[in-house]
């Protein structure tokens, strides 16, 4: 096992309706330490690749963006929420269904900080069925910017997400996957 995954062990608590809770470490309370450790992986696993910006969504994935680019020594950008209607025409924006609070919100980007030429590694917390991830590519594609990679902290390998991002041709790279979790046992399973 390794560090994320003894953590998500010692700590995430299985909820119904295929949540992971994991509010004291990566969702509420910030294990910065944590961060660190996960910013030093991908730095790793994604040596040698062109990056010159970090794209995340708000809010979870800010705390482990902003603690993963001291490693790569890039700026961070993170895609807001919006309900507005009435997107300006200086931003990139697209709709993203959240899995936790099934509602639909636009996310956006200003123009002013993507563009061609860009090439951007994305970080969020979780990967379910991939709605973010879409979204934020959506976003790079809108700006003629390039995706070098996606780090994500805990992928749910028994939703969707996974396997149509890396069947799209993204590399992925996710530091914990659960393959199985039982809300009643509270037993995780996670891919070996
Ligand atoms: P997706 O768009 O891939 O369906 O869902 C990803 C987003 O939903 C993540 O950014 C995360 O905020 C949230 N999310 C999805 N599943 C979980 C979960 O099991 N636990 C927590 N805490 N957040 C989740």
């Amino acid at each position: 096992m390794n560090f994320l995954e003894e953590r998500i062990i010692k700590d995430g608590v299985v909820k119904e309706g295929n949540i992971l809770k994991v509010d004291n470490f990566l969702n509420h309370q910030l294990d910065v330490g944590l961060f660190d450790q996960m910013g030093a992986e991908w730095a790793r696993r994604f040596e040698g690749v062109e990056i010159n910006k970090i794209l995340t969504i708000e809010a979870s994935g800010i705390g482990i963006a902003c603690i993963t680019a001291r490693h790569f020594g890039v700026p961070v950008i993170f895609a807001k929420k919006s309900q507005s209607v009435n997107l300006d025409g200086d931003l990139y924006s697209a709709e993203v269904e959240s899995f936790t609070h099934k509602n639909k919100n636009n996310v956006i980007v200003s123009k002013k900080f993507l563009g061609p030429g860009d090439k951007v590694l994305i970080i969020d917390d979780f990967l379910a069925n991939g709605c973010a991830l879409q979204g934020l590519i959506s976003i790079i594609n809108q700006a003629g910017a390039s995706v070098s990679g996606i780090g994500i902290a805990i992928e749910k390998g028994f939703q969707n997400g996974g396997t149509i991002i890396r069947n799209m041709g993204y590399r992925l790279e996710s530091l914990a996957i659960v393959d199985d979790m039982d809300a009643k046992t509270g037993k995780i399973t996670f891919r070996a």
